[in-house]
Protein backbone atom coordinates (compact mmCIF):
# COMPACT_ATOMS: atom_id res chain seq x y z
CA UNK A 1 0.00 0.00 0.00
CA UNK A 2 1.20 3.45 -1.28
CA UNK A 3 0.70 6.72 0.61
CA UNK A 4 -2.63 7.95 -1.41
CA UNK A 5 -0.10 10.97 -2.14
CA UNK A 6 2.91 9.23 -3.06
CA UNK A 7 0.67 7.39 -5.56
CA UNK A 8 -0.38 11.14 -6.60
CA UNK A 9 3.46 12.00 -7.18
CA UNK A 10 4.58 9.14 -8.71
CA UNK A 11 1.48 9.41 -11.44
CA UNK A 12 2.77 13.44 -11.70
CA UNK A 13 5.95 12.50 -12.13
CA UNK A 14 5.10 9.77 -15.01
CA UNK A 15 2.57 12.63 -16.74
CA UNK A 16 5.64 14.92 -16.89
CA UNK A 17 8.41 12.34 -17.98
CA UNK A 18 6.02 11.64 -21.20
CA UNK A 19 5.20 15.15 -21.50
CA UNK A 20 8.79 15.73 -22.08
CA UNK A 21 9.62 12.80 -24.00
CA UNK A 22 6.50 13.32 -26.43
CA UNK A 23 8.45 16.81 -27.29
CA UNK A 24 11.51 14.97 -28.09
CA UNK A 25 12.57 14.83 -31.29
CA UNK A 26 13.28 11.17 -31.46
CA UNK A 27 9.65 10.75 -31.01
CA UNK A 28 8.70 12.80 -34.35
CA UNK A 29 11.80 11.18 -35.81
CA UNK A 30 10.11 7.71 -35.04
CA UNK A 31 7.34 8.33 -36.93
CA UNK A 32 4.92 8.21 -34.25
CA UNK A 33 2.02 10.20 -35.18
CA UNK A 34 1.34 12.10 -32.26
CA UNK A 35 -0.58 15.68 -32.32
CA UNK A 36 1.96 16.60 -29.75
CA UNK A 37 0.10 19.89 -29.02
CA UNK A 38 -3.24 18.59 -28.00
CA UNK A 39 -1.20 15.89 -26.43
CA UNK A 40 1.13 18.25 -23.97
CA UNK A 41 -1.75 20.15 -23.18
CA UNK A 42 -3.91 17.11 -22.27
CA UNK A 43 -1.38 16.13 -19.91
CA UNK A 44 -0.93 19.34 -18.38
CA UNK A 45 -4.62 19.05 -17.42
CA UNK A 46 -4.38 16.36 -15.67
CA UNK A 47 -0.85 17.34 -13.91
CA UNK A 48 -2.99 20.40 -12.60
CA UNK A 49 -5.61 18.37 -11.75
CA UNK A 50 -3.68 15.17 -10.09
CA UNK A 51 -1.61 18.39 -8.15
CA UNK A 52 -4.73 19.92 -6.80
CA UNK A 53 -5.43 16.89 -5.14
CA UNK A 54 -2.45 17.22 -2.85
CA UNK A 55 -2.65 18.24 0.90
CA UNK A 56 -1.68 22.14 1.12
CA UNK A 57 1.24 21.02 3.08
CA UNK A 58 1.74 18.32 0.49
CA UNK A 59 1.65 20.94 -2.43
CA UNK A 60 4.14 23.34 -1.06
CA UNK A 61 6.97 21.01 -0.73
CA UNK A 62 6.09 19.49 -4.07
CA UNK A 63 6.58 23.28 -5.24
CA UNK A 64 9.48 23.80 -3.47
CA UNK A 65 10.77 20.42 -4.74
CA UNK A 66 9.93 21.00 -8.39
CA UNK A 67 11.58 24.48 -8.49
CA UNK A 68 15.27 23.30 -7.84
CA UNK A 69 14.79 19.75 -9.29
CA UNK A 70 12.69 17.95 -12.63
CA UNK A 71 11.97 14.74 -10.75
CA UNK A 72 9.84 15.51 -7.91
CA UNK A 73 10.06 11.85 -6.64
CA UNK A 74 13.42 9.24 -5.91
CA UNK A 75 13.72 5.61 -5.32
CA UNK A 76 15.87 4.33 -2.37
CA UNK A 77 17.20 1.34 -2.85
CA UNK A 78 19.67 -0.28 -0.48
CA UNK A 79 19.10 2.43 2.25
CA UNK A 80 20.36 5.47 -0.88
CA UNK A 81 18.37 8.32 -2.21
CA UNK A 82 19.01 7.44 -5.98
CA UNK A 83 18.42 11.24 -7.18
CA UNK A 84 21.55 12.75 -4.73
CA UNK A 85 22.86 9.78 -3.64
CA UNK A 86 23.22 10.46 -0.03
CA UNK A 87 22.29 7.64 3.08
CA UNK A 88 19.07 8.12 4.29
CA UNK A 89 17.56 6.22 7.14
CA UNK A 90 16.27 2.50 6.49
CA UNK A 91 12.22 2.44 6.73
CA UNK A 92 10.92 0.98 9.76
CA UNK A 93 8.51 -1.10 9.08
CA UNK A 94 10.36 -3.22 6.99
CA UNK A 95 7.32 -4.98 5.02
CA UNK A 96 3.69 -3.35 5.65
CA UNK A 97 4.64 0.34 7.28
CA UNK A 98 6.83 0.73 4.02
CA UNK A 99 5.93 3.53 1.75
CA UNK A 100 2.56 3.95 3.41
CA UNK A 101 4.09 7.15 5.50
CA UNK A 102 4.85 10.54 2.88
CA UNK A 103 8.81 11.12 3.50
CA UNK A 104 11.47 13.46 1.56
CA UNK A 105 15.10 12.88 1.37
CA UNK A 106 17.06 14.94 4.33
CA UNK A 107 19.63 16.20 2.06
CA UNK A 108 18.02 16.71 -1.95
CA UNK A 109 14.40 17.44 -0.14
CA UNK A 110 12.05 15.07 -3.41
CA UNK A 111 9.92 12.60 -2.00
CA UNK A 112 11.01 9.13 -1.93
CA UNK A 113 9.99 5.54 -1.37
CA UNK A 114 11.53 2.15 -0.64
CA UNK A 115 12.16 -0.13 -3.17
CA UNK A 116 13.80 -3.00 -1.31
ZN1 LIG B 1 17.98 12.73 -2.03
Amino acid sequence: MLHPELEILLEIQDLQTLRRDIAAAEYAAAGIPVDVEAFTQRLTERIAEREAQLSPRTQSVYKRVAKRHERVVAPVLNGVCYACFVHVPTSRGRDKGRNTELRTCESCGRFIYYTD
